[in-house]
């Protein structure tokens, strides 16, 4: 077994840019500094002149170290879960048609639509508690010499869009966006041209010693292999025969059950027990596929059903006579609608239509080179409004709730809590909030919208001085089962516009990583509710380590060195990452759809309507929009109801 390297050797000491120190003390509650940023709430200075978003330097995707829900962003709200209260709110006194709390792709979406249906003049204030807009659909810039190198710090591409909504679809092509020229701005054919391919690397402490394996990876699973790829994968003889069998034999592991039999037990059987128990293979052959799942899923296979497996083409299920999904018309469209940024193009697009002069230029193609500027972002001269660093804290009707004529928010932005009024209020921020936001909601409600468990993920973007060692190794993307990252690939090789890939091997790039924090054994609730956990309390330099370690015993035979060859390292951390989608291996089997607790939780309350991907269970952007417009067409009905 290799020794494992010392901090030195990985580099843990050279200078890449590492601000999360500061990104972290900067908003948090109670700290004992002001920020520099925050300084009118000390000195009485009036707040437009040094809000933290008119300072010309304030540009939050180019900032790196710890993202995604950054420090700053989440405490206010952990501290109103606590019991918090702001009584001594002070009044903003504006007054807007509508409030929207969330300032995601379904908040913007609502903004949107309901200024597309009540009029150009209508005042639309946004909310959101982070630095930057967008939500889990956020934008990470790095600059290698002159040239911007764009990473998507959440949300990665547009899925299957021509299923879409007509909503979703429409709202995309008023935008501007054409989906079919990703056809072009795509380069399918780089990585293939080179013989790059998926690879799994095997790492010591779970599989004996690090094996980086061209040619075997996690889309491949269902696939044949060569008995020489078999023999080097690291597991006992057994498990290599199992593994072959798995993947070849035509048996049906279940005979004897009916069709629907089969199908009601596999729904409760997780793919590792059916693995175990149906086809009897060697348990080195778990390891070998437990985190298969991880970037759906936010699980391993010992929290996903098989027949969730079976239907995306694992293997195992040949002789089942069950139908996979592979085929399905989803699945034929191709995965190439990625703008360089991942859906932060979509987020900066709207945010380009809602608010005059936030960035320049008119076409898709423009915006990803763009430069917002966040000082307009909240501009009084602008009908709509987004203001960030903004925590929700309560959302109440103005008396009573079904005389109110008005809604106010009370919201925190530095440590100082302010109330805002509107005639409408959409509540597009994670549906666990809107129990703290609204306490006298039905118990029903509350308890319906306090249902799902947000799944915790990590994206990071690693700059590398060059990807030479992929080109050597003749590698673009590894599965790493019993790694810290469960996945590493080469970016997307998406131009567009301005903006060029690095398609030479000798150019910086960007590497990314996926880390799902599950505790596999547990349930899947409890495996994110821990998993938060862990991303709550994990520092960047622990995240830093383990990506010098990996990436340097990854990529060790393709030349890589972690301490020479990392430039920047973003992490975007996601506590609260996809929307539940009600795993079925947990989930009551015959629960109708109209009985969902997302359903029932996103009914209006009075002037209150609920949008976010949580309020319809499916973690995509094409929900998240349609969750805005429905979120919208009942304020619409509403408004029409009481003008009738
Ligand atoms: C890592 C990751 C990758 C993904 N990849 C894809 C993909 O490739 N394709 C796809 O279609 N979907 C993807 N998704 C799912 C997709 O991002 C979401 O469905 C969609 O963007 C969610 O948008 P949203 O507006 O509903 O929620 P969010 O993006 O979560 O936005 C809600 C906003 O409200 C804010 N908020 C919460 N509480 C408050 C409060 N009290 N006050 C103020 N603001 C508050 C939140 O902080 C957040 O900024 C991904 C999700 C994640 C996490």
């Amino acid at each position: 077994m290799s020794k494992a390297k010392t901090d030195r050797e990985l580099g843990m000491g050279r200078s890449i840019t590492r601000r999360d120190f500061l990104n972290g003390v900067s908003l948090a509650v109670g700290a004992s500094v002001v920020p520099r940023s925050f300084a009118w709430l000390a000195f009485g200075v009036p707040e437009p002149m040094l809000a933290p978003e008119n300072d010309p330097n304030y540009y939050p995707p180019a900032k790196t170290g710890l993202r995604g829900s950054h420090d700053g962003s989440w405490e206010v709200a952990h501290a109103l879960r606590d019991g918090k209260e702001w009584p001594d709110a002070v009044s903003d006194n504006e007054s807007y048609d509508l409030i929207v709390v969330g300032g995601g792709i379904s908040g913007l979406a609502a903004a949107y639509f309901f200024r597309k249906s009540a009029g150009p003049q209508s005042k639309i204030l946004v909310l959101d508690n982070h630095d930057d807009f967008g939500g889990h659909a956020k934008r990470n810039e790095f600059k290698a010499g002159d040239r911007l190198l764009l990473g998507y710090g959440g949300t990665q591409s547009l899925e299957a869009p021509h299923h879409y909504s007509k909503e979703a679809f429409g709202l995309l092509q008023e935008l501007g966006i054409d989906v079919d020229r990703f056809f072009k701005y795509f380069d399918q054919s780089l990585y293939k041209s080179m013989s790059l391919k998926r690879a799994t690397f095997f790492a010591r402490e779970t599989f004996d010693r690090d094996v980086l394996l061209p040619g075997f990876g996690t889309h491949y699973l269902g696939l044949t292999y060569s008995s020489e790829t078999l023999a080097k994968i690291p597991i006992a003889e057994p498990a290599r025969q199992d593994l072959s069998r798995l993947q070849q034999a035509n048996v049906d592991y279940m005979a004897g059950l009916s069709l629907e039999e089969k199908r009601r037990k596999l729904t409760k059987t997780s793919y590792r027990d059916y693995l175990l128990q149906y086809v009897k293979v060697h348990p080195d052959v778990i390891k070998v596929f437990q985190s298969a799942p991880h970037g759906l899923y936010g699980v391993g296979i010992d929290a996903v059903s098989a027949l969730d497996c079976l239907e995306m083409d694992y293997p195992g299920f040949r002789g089942i006579q069950l139908e996979s999904h592979e085929n399905s018309p989803e699945q034929a469209e191709p995965y190439i609608f990625h703008f360089p940024d991942g859906n932060s193009s979509v987020a900066r697009l709207l945010v380009r239509s809602l608010v005059p002069g936030s960035a320049p230029g008119n076409t898709m193609e423009d915006i990803v080179t763009a430069r917002m500027n966040y000082a307009r972002l909240d501009n009084p001269d602008s009908s709509v409004r987004i203001r960030l660093n903004s925590t929700a804290v309560r959302a109440k009707h103005v008396g009573d709730l079904h005389n109110a004529s008005e809604v106010e928010v009370t919201y925190v932005r530095g440590n100082q809590a302010r109330k805002v009024r509107a005639a409408h209020c959409v509540l597009a921020c994670y549906n666990t909030m809107v129990p703290y936001l609204c306490p006298e909601m039905s118990e029903k409600q509350k308890e319906a919208l306090a249902y799902a468990v947000k799944i915790p993920l990590v994206y990071t973007n690693v700059q590398i001085a060059n990807w030479k060692p992929f080109e050597k190794l003749g590698v673009s993307s590894v599965y790493a089962p019993a790694s810290y990252f469960s996945s590493v690939s080469l970016d997307f090789p998406v131009s567009i516009g301005d903006y060029h890939f690095p398609s030479q091997p000798e150019q910086s790039c960007l590497l990314h990583l996926m880390r799902t924090p599950c505790q596999p054994g547990l349930p899947c609730k409890e495996q994110y509710k821990a998993g938060r956990w862990d991303l709550f309390t994990t520092t960047f330099a622990t995240f830093e380590r383990n990506i010098r370690d990996e990436l340097g015993r990854m990529l060790v035979e393709g030349g890589f060195d972690p301490a020479r060859d990392i430039q920047a390292i973003t992490v975007n951390r996601w506590p609260h990452g996809y929307a539940y989608e009600y795993n079925r291996l947990f989930e009551p089997l015959d629960r109708p759809a109209s009985e969902r607790p997302c359903v029932i939780g996103r009914q209006p309350f009075g002037r209150i309507t609920i949008a976010n991907s949580d309020s319809d269970g499916h973690a995509y952007t094409n929900i998240a929009i349609d969750q805005g417009y429905r979120a919208v067409q009942e304020i619409l009905t509403m408004r029409s109801g009481s003008t009738s």
